[in-house]
């Protein structure tokens, strides 16, 4: 398998633009991953008297007929399919959100660079609401774009030219740091030359490397100069 890492990959004068993700690459995704299979089908359960796991297969099924689509990360969707209050329990569980190491020191780097920062997202903007009220990240951003505002999720090229057009990035000169391998493929396709694979997510998770795209652990790699 190749385990290329992104170390030492990075010319930091050959980039203008950081384009970031945010669950699972700079937060940990173990607050979405305990939410949405533990937290959620165990209330689901309750609410419609079922056992645990019955609940936990019906959702699973549910959330993967709707992965790679806006309706995945919509909050008012799922409160609607699920009879539940999505943005409340999450709001409610915010204690839970935490951000990676290193990410902190990684864009401040960013900012001391000169490069304008982007965070990028298919989160909701309900999620994205109580992610920035929670953390201390918001302010180092030049500017958040979640895909709903752009009307397709990152995972189409689509995305990427909408977001040229709204954000008037040179794409040539970008960098894009993300967990969803589809998510990087599609900014492939559309042309950003430095794509950044992040194969820990989750806090509780084991590292997974992606056998296609540059991996890094932590963003402390991406520091260390060429
Ligand atoms: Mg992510």
């Amino acid at each position: 398998m190749n385990r290329e890492r992104a170390k030492a990959a990075i010319d930091w004068n050959e980039i203008d633009t950081v384009l970031l993700d945010m669950d699972g690459t700079l937060l940990d995704k173990h607050f979405d991953d305990y939410f949405w299979e533990e937290h959620v089908p165990e209330v689901y359960a309750r609410q419609n008297k079922m056992n645990f796991w019955d609940a936990y297969d019906e959702l699973m099924g549910r959330y993967k007929s709707r992965e790679g689509t806006l309706a995945w990360t919509d909050l008012d969707y799922w409160s609607n399919e699920l009879g539940l209050r999505i943005a409340e329990m999450k709001a409610m569980m915010n204690h839970l959100i935490q951000v990676h190491p290193f990410v902190i020191d990684f864009l401040k780097f960013c900012r001391a660079k000169k490069k304008k920062v982007y965070l990028v997202t298919n989160a909701h903007s309900k999620t994205l609401a109580i992610k920035m009220a929670t953390t201390e990240i918001e302010s180092y951003f030049d500017a958040i774009v979640c895909s709903g505002e752009i009307g397709v999720a990152k995972e189409d090229v689509e995305f990427w030219e909408r977001l040229e057009t709204k954000l008037q990035i040179d794409k040539k000169r970008c960098l894009l740091a993300d967990d969803n391998e589809a998510v990087l493929a599609s900014a492939e396709k559309y042309g950003i030359p430095k794509l950044i694979f992040v194969a820990k997510s989750s806090s509780r998770k084991p590292v997974v490397y992606s056998k296609k795209f540059p991996s890094i652990i932590f963003f402390k790699e991406l520091m260390e100069e060429k």
